[in-house]
């Protein structure tokens, strides 16, 4: 894989070349936050940012899309989205919920819909240089990400290292101004990878992640759920953040002339109150600590065995600061049942 060197004068050119001919879409400041948003300017692209509001997810899986149009009864046409767009400032614990996403999308029922967008994104991730205030993505492992991306940026000070991991990110970098990474700057980006390994963990779990299936399947009846879900507002907010939580909602919507429609796909969450309920509005998951509980199971033990092993939660925090009775957060439930267990 090459890695060059580029300066950030020559970067800011890159960018704005990129602007004048791709769909560019980066990390900029939002109030005073972050999100990601078509980027107009070289200027306004912030790779120092902390954390975004919301994951890159929604390029990938929107929060609402029509999936195919149709004629009642007669034929059907699918919408797919394929147009190229380059994401810019991808941070390694979205990347790996990416590759993630990436893994679920294509097994099983191949999801055409999110894998044609998925294809015709070019990726460049970000190591990340300022540690949000409810990052844990060290103790989840995924502080530092090694594939997913087309193009591994580390600001290594007066410049950045980029590191062309696809054909696509070679091509992409033939574009900028750049020279081979000399070995004082490679030492550095170990630096940096060696420094986020440990530093972003603002709540640190008690146990290496592979072992969270274990301590769930001796938590099923713990009070903790009873106890934390008093507060939770079923508001869904901490799955509507989460870059892991890929739960929709699919319906056909017929047209005022009842003779057309769309199939329309939502996100829904497992916290909501009517995400479980089917004919004849039966709702089987109804109680609101069975909601809680579910999320906290699914990140840690049901999409697990889906993906290799890995946990579907990659320590973003951007549930424990979206959660207003602060309930949300993962390393404190898992922390307080490892202590219970006894096994910390
Ligand atoms: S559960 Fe919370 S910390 Fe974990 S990936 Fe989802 S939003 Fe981020
Ligand atoms: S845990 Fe917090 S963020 Fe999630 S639904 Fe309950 S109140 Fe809302």
């Amino acid at each position: 894989m090459t890695v060059r060197k580029i300066t950030k004068n020559d970067f800011a050119n890159f960018v704005e070349a990129l602007i004048r001919t791709e769909k560019v879409i980066g990390v900029q400041a939002k109030w005073d936050r972050f999100d990601f948003a078509p980027l107009e300017s070289a200027e306004a692209l912030r790779l120092d940012y902390d954390v975004t509001l919301q994951p890159p997810k929604k390029y990938f899986l929107p929060p609402a899309e029509v999936l195919l149009t149709f004629e009642v009864g007669g034929p059907y046409q699918s919408q797919l989205d394929g147009q190229e767009f380059l994401l810019l400032g991808v941070h390694p614990y979205d990347m790996v919920a990416i590759n993630q996403m990436d893994e679920l999308f294509r097994q099983d029922n191949y999801d055409t819909h999110y894998m044609t967008r998925r294809n015709h994104a070019t990726i460049v991730a970000c190591d990340v240089l300022r540690p949000s205030d409810h990052v844990f993505a060290s103790s989840m492992g995924a502080a530092v990400v090694r594939k997913g991306y087309d193009v591994l940026l580390t600001d290594v000070g007066d410049s950045f290292l980029a590191e062309a991991a696809t054909p696509k990110g070679e091509k992409l970098l033939a574009r900028a101004k750049a020279v081979p990474a000399d070995p004082q700057a490679l030492k550095r980006r170990e630096d940096v990878w060696a420094r986020n390994k440990k530093s972003l963990n603002r709540h640190e779990l008690k146990c290496d992640p592979a072992y969270l299936p274990k301590v769930l399947a001796k938590s099923y009846k713990h009070p903790v759920w009873e106890e934390k879900a008093k507060t939770c507002f079923s508001c869904g907010s901490c799955n509507q953040v989460c870059p892991t939580c890929y739960c929709f909602n699919v319906q056909d919507d017929v047209n005022w002339d009842l003779k057309t429609g769309q199939r329309v796909r939502e996100w829904d969450g497992c916290l909501l109150d009517g995400f479980t309920k089917v004919a004849p509005a039966h709702e089987f998951r109804k109680a609101r600590a069975d909601r809680f509980r579910h999320r906290l199971y699914r990140k840690a033990a049901y999409v697990p065995p889906k993906i290799g092993g890995q946990i579907a939660c990659v320590g973003c925090g951007r549930c424990v600061g979206a959660c207003l009775p602060d309930i949300a957060n993962p390393v404190s439930i898992y922390n307080q049942l490892i202590d219970d267990l006894g096994i910390g």
